[in-house]
């Protein structure tokens, strides 16, 4: 696909040249993931104009969240990387998540070169249960969808070229979740990062010698947005701190993507009660050190939601070195997903909820 200015930015997608009239019309790839965002029960019960979605998309276009970060004085460079350097986890997280990073976006397109000439299955639907079977193997939940495009930053179609998406979420520990907002020598969701972007290498690596085309892009990586995708892809409903909240671990789990040159069938999206728990508990908005949760929804990028507000988020992120609070007091963390459900289901119980104050006063 050809690179053309448009909207005084590059994009990746298809000129159109009308020979007779000379006219020009640059074509993006269809977006096949759009259609399964649109239909989400959420999106669906607000009554979002879908075409307002797209426009807003547009106009309020995502960004590459680390180099914006990266220009600012203040930012990574100025206040967080000599703290962490200093205890040693630069090395020890950045390193190797950095050269993952790059391991990922180098060679990749040269692996595709490698992939097996020929498929040891053909047929979609066990194909994905091969893929599935496996990556859940390494300890990942698995869903497929199709990639709406809308949430590739700066409409850079070139960062994934398939449309059908395999998410992978992986667990992050308990344990070090509880030391939040005090980090020992370990960071909760770095582990987790170091972790998965090994182990997507190895999903991937087992996808071309089944013969097809991939492409990964690690946790952390910040290109797409996974959330959506993990949504769109059944596994779990948007919690009131923006995380996808997943009936195996809640809120506890990162994650991370491979697109395939396979029409693999998708999973539905599945509505998971999360956001009316999330108007009855309210907790994590409470504990949230920097205020960074809106209380009421709010329209965000034609999304109706509780928005997070990252210049009051980032400060607390960067003290604790990580924070995550807003993870660790929710009771989908805490108690588990069904357990949550049925109290509430029940009589309107909140788990955790009567103890809130306690939960606060000992961060
Ligand atoms: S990470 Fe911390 S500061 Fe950021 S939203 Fe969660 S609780 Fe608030
Ligand atoms: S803490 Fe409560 S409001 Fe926040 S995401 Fe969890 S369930 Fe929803």
């Amino acid at each position: 696909m050809e690179q053309i200015e448009y909207d005084g930015r590059k994009h990746t997608g298809r000129l159109l040249k009308y020979s007779r009239t000379g006219l020009k019309v640059f074509v993006r790839p269809e977006n096949k993931g759009a259609e399964i965002t649109n239909s989400l029960p959420e999106v669906q019960k607000i009554k979002i104009d879908p075409l307002s979605l797209d426009v807003v998309t547009n106009v309020s276009e995502l960004k590459f969240l680390p180099s914006r970060r990266l220009e600012h004085p203040l930012g990574v460079i100025g206040l967080e990387f000599p703290k962490m350097f200093k205890r040693g986890k630069i090395m020890h997280y950045g390193g190797t998540i950095l050269l993952r990073m790059v391991k990922m976006k180098k060679f990749q397109p040269i692996l595709r070169l490698f992939t097996a000439r020929e498929k040891v299955e053909t047929d979609p639907v066990k194909v994905k249960e091969m893929i599935k079977s496996y990556a859940e193997s390494l300890g990942y939940i698995v869903g497929v969808t199709r990639l709406d495009r809308r949430f590739v930053i700066n409409h850079d179609d070139k960062i994934m070229p398939y449309d059908t998406v395999i998410m992978l979420g992986m667990e992050m520990d308990f344990n070090l979740c509880e030391e939040i907002p005090n980090p020992g020598k370990k960071l909760w969701d770095f582990e987790t990062y170091r972790k998965s972007s090994l182990m997507v290498w190895h999903v991937a690596r087992y996808i071309r010698k089944m013969g097809y085309q991939c492409h990964a892009i690690i946790s952390f990586e910040g290109s797409i947005k996974f959330v959506p995708h993990a949504i769109n892809a059944g596994l779990g409903e948007l919690g009131a701190q923006g995380i996808c909240i997943t009936p195996q671990y809640g809120p506890r789990q990162r994650w991370c993507m491979i697109g395939i040159d396979a029409d693999l069938p998708i999973d539905q999206p599945k509505d998971y009660h999360v956001a009316d728990y999330c108007d009855d508990c309210l907790l994590c908005i409470k504990a949230c050190p920097g205020r960074a949760i809106h209380k009421e929804r709010i329209w965000y990028r034609g999304v109706l939601k509780r928005k997070n507000d990252d210049t009051k988020c980032f400060p607390f992120f960067r003290k604790y070195e990580g924070c995550g609070i807003c993870i660790k007091v929710c009771p989908f963390n805490r108690y588990g997903y069904a357990a949550c459900m049925e109290e509430w289901k029940k009589d309107g119980t909140i788990l955790g909820k009567s103890d809130a104050k306690k939960i606060m006063e000992s961060l």
